[in-house]
C-alpha cells in the first residue's frame, strides 16, 4: 500500500518537474500575449487568447503546488474580464496592467522556478495489454486430494502455484502477489488449528489479498478463524469447485471493477496527466485526450464512463464539447464532469445547463478528485448494467451485444482491421436440463460465461444470444485466429466438471465463426456464425466451424 503510495508521490512530483519545467516558456507565451493585446487593445482575439493563458495557469499553478502564481495569474485574469466583455481600456488602465504583470512574472520566474535536473516523463500513455492470468497460491498439506481443484481453476485459464505449508506462504507473497490466496485447514473434523497455524492464519490479513478457504471441518471455531483472518469465502470438502471458481471470478471482478474509464479532456497535457496519474492511482483506467478535434472518435474506441473536462479549451470550450457529446443518443447519460479553475456561477450554470453533471474547482484535493468521480462512474455503471445485461450471467444481453457488433464492426471498417464473430450453443442442453435438473442447466450456462470471459482477452465481446447461446465479438482478429482461440476454449469446457446433487458430469458446446470476409452487414454475419454453428451440430457436435 505504502508502495503505491510512494509511486503516486514520484508520479506527482514528476509531473510538478514538468510544470516547472515548462512554466518559464508559458509565462513568455503569457507575456508575448499580453504585448499583442497592448499593441492592438481593440483586438478581442488577442484578449481571448491572454483569458485563457491566464485562466490556465490559475488553475494549474494551483495544482502544482504553487498557489502564488496562481493566485496572481487569477487576479490579472478577473481584471482582464471585464474589456474581455467589451469595456474599452483606457491607456493608463491598459499600461499599468501591463506594467504589473510584467513585473509580477519577472519576479516569479527569478525566485519560484528554479528548474529541476533530471525530469522524467514518469506516466505511461494509455497501454492496452493484454493482462496476465490471475495468479492464484494453493496452500495445501495434502497434495494428492486437491489436484482436482488445480486441474479445475488451470481449466478457466488461473495460474496455480501449490505450496504446502503456510511457513512458505509469506515468502511466496513477498516475491510474486497472487490475485487470490486460497488455503485448505485440513484440521481432522474435530481437531483445533495449534497456536502456531492460528498465528499464522491470522498473519494473512495481512497480505491484503482476498482470501478463500477450503476445509473439511464447518465447526465455529475453524469459521471463525477464518473471518478473523479476514476470509472472503468460506468451503467445505468435497468442494464444489465451480461454486469455488464463481467466489473467486466475483472477488476479481469486485477489483477489476474499479477500474473505470476515464476520458480526461484538456489542452494542457501537463494538467492532464497529473490529474490522470491521481485516477490511475485509483485504479481508473484513464484516456488522455488533448486534442478536442478527436472527441468523437475517442468516444466510441474507448467508451469512457465518465469525462472529465477543461472548459477553457482553444479550438472549442467545454461547454460545447459536452454538449456535442450529449447530441449523440448513446452518450446521453454518460456523466460528464467539469475541471475548472472557473469560480464564476453563471460559467458554472452555462456548464450544468449544457449537460455537465458536476463542476469540481481546481485545486482539488486527490481524495476527494478520487471519490466523488468513481462514486459517479461506480452509478453509472450499475445502470448501464442494469439496461445491458443478462441476469444469470452477467454477460452482455441480445439486445446489447447486438448493438456492440454494430459498433465494432464500423469501427473496423475504419481501421480497416479484421473482426470475427462467433455463436456458440451448447450440445443437447435439453437433456442436461431433462437429467439433471433446470437449477444444474443454469450452473453450466454460468460456467460457460465465466470460461469464455476467462480464456478470451479483455477486448473480445461476450453475449448471452439466447436461451442457452452465446456470440463472442474477436475485434482485430480473422476468422481463422478466432476459430483457434475458441477451440481451446472448447476443449477446456469439456474437461470442467459440472456439480449437481448425485455426482459429476461434462457438457459441450458447438460453435461457427465467420468474419468481415464474408460481410461487413451485422445481421448478416450473425446469419454465416449461425449457418457455421449449425455445421458443426449436423457433423457432430463439440466442434467449431468456418462460415
Ligand atoms: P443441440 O445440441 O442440437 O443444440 O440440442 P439442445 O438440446 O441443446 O437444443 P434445443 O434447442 O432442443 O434445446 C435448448 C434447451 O436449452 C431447451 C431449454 O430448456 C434450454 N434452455 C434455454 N434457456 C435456458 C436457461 O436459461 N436455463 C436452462 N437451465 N436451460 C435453458
Ligand atoms: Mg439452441
Ligand atoms: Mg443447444
Amino acid at each position: 500500500m505504502s508502495d503505491k503510495n510512494d509511486s503516486l508521490q514520484e508520479k506527482l512530483r514528476a509531473l510538478e518537474a514538468v510544470f516547472l519545467q515548462k512554466l518559464p516558456s508559458k509565462i513568455q507565451e503569457i507575456l508575448s500575449t499580453l504585448q499583442a493585446v497592448q499593441d492592438r487593445p481593440d483586438d478581442k482575439e488577442a484578449m481571448i487568447v491572454l483569458h485563457r493563458h491566464l485562466h490556465t495557469m490559475a488553475g494549474s499553478a494551483g495544482t502544482f503546488g504553487f498557489a502564488e502564481i496562481g493566485s496572481q495569474a487569477r487576479v490579472f485574469e478577473s481584471v482582464l474580464k471585464p474589456h474581455l466583455e467589451g469595456k474599452p481600456w483606457t491607456v493608463g488602465e491598459l499600461n499599468a496592467y501591463s506594467a504589473d504583470m510584467n513585473r509580477y512574472f519577472d519576479y516569479a520566474l527569478k525566485h519560484d522556478t528554479t528548474p529541476v535536473n533530471g525530469v522524467a516523463e514518469s506516466v505511461q500513455e494509455e497501454d492496452r495489454h493484454v493482462s496476465d492470468p490471475h495468479l492464484i497460491y494453493l496452500v495445501d498439506e495434502d497434495e494428492a486430494q486437491n489436484q482436482e481443484i488445480t486441474d479445475q481453476l488451470e481449466h478457466f485459464g488461473y495460474e496455480v502455484v501449490r505450496m504446502n505449508h503456510l511457513r512458505a506462504l509469506a515468502a511466496a507473497v513477498a516475491t510474486r502477489r497472487p490475485h487470490v490466496i486460497v488455503i485448505e485447514l485440513s484440521f481432522p473434523e474435530g481437531k483445533v488449528a495449534g497456536a502456531e497455524e492460528i498465528a499464522r492464519i491470522k498473519q494473512i490479513e495481512r497480505f491484503r489479498i482476498p482470501t478463500v478457504f477450503v476445509s473439511r471441518s464447518s465447526s465455529f471455531d475453524s469459521r471463525l478463524l477464518a473471518v478473523r483472518a479476514s476470509g472472503d469465502g468460506y468451503f467445505t470438502k468435497p468442494v464444489d469447485v465451480v461454486a469455488l471458481t464463481e467466489r473467486i471470478e466475483g472477488i476479481l471482478q469486485l477489483n477489476e471493477n474499479k477500474s473505470y474509464r476515464v476520458l480526461i479532456i484538456d489542452d494542457d497535457a501537463v494538467t492532464s496527466k497529473f490529474y490522470g496519474a491521481i485516477l490511475r492511482d485509483a485504479g481508473m483506467n484513464v484516456y488522455l485526450l488533448n486534442d478536442p478535434t478527436q472527441l468523437l472518435t475517442v468516444m466510441t474506441d474507448f467508451r469512457p464512463e465518465l469525462v472529465l473536462m477543461d472548459v477553457y479549451m482553444p479550438v472549442c470550450n467545454g461547454v460545447e464539447l459536452s454538449r456535442m457529446i450529449r447530441q449523440d443518443n448513446s452518450y446521453v447519460d454518460v456523466p460528464i464532469v467539469f475541471l475548472s479553475s472557473e469560480a464564476d456561477r453563471t460559467k458554472q450554470l452555462d456548464a450544468v445547463r449544457a449537460g455537465a453533471d458536476d463542476f469540481i474547482t481546481k485545486p482539488v484535493a486527490p481524495e476527494y478528485l478520487k471519490s466523488s468521480l468513481s462514486s459517479r462512474a461506480e452509478r453509472y455503471r450499475s445502470l448501464r448494467a442494469l439496461i445491458m445485461r443478462d441476469g444469470l450471467t452477467g454477460l452482455y444481453n441480445h439486445t446489447a451485444i447486438k448493438e456492440q457488433l454494430a459498433a465494432e464492426i464500423s469501427q473496423a471498417g475504419r481501421n480497416g482491421a479484421p473482426l470475427a464473430l462467433a455463436m456458440i450453443d451448447l450440445d443437447h442442453f435439453k437433456e442436461i436440463n431433462d437429467t439433471y435438473g433446470h437449477p444444474a442447466g443454469d450452473q453450466v450456462l454460468r460456467t460457460l460465461a465465466r470460461l469464455l470471459r476467462q480464456r478470451l482477452r479483455r477486448s473480445d465481446i461476450v453475449g448471452r444470444y439466447g436461451g442457452e447461446e452465446f456470440a463472442v465479438i474477436f475485434p482485430d482478429t480473422t476468422a481463422t485466429m478466432a476459430r483457434k482461440v475458441l477451440d481451446q476454449v472448447r476443449v477446456a469446457f469439456t474437461k470442467i466438471q459440472q456439480h449437481c446433487e448425485n455426482g459429476h458430469f461434462g457438457v459441450s458446446f458447438s460453435g461457427g465463426v465467420a468474419d468481415l470476409e464474408s460481410t461487413t452487414d451485422a445481421d448478416e454475419l450473425i446469419d454465416a456464425a449461425d449457418a457455421a454453428m449449425y455445421v458443426s451440430k449436423q457433423s457432430g457436435r463439440n466442434r467449431i466451424s468456418m462460415a
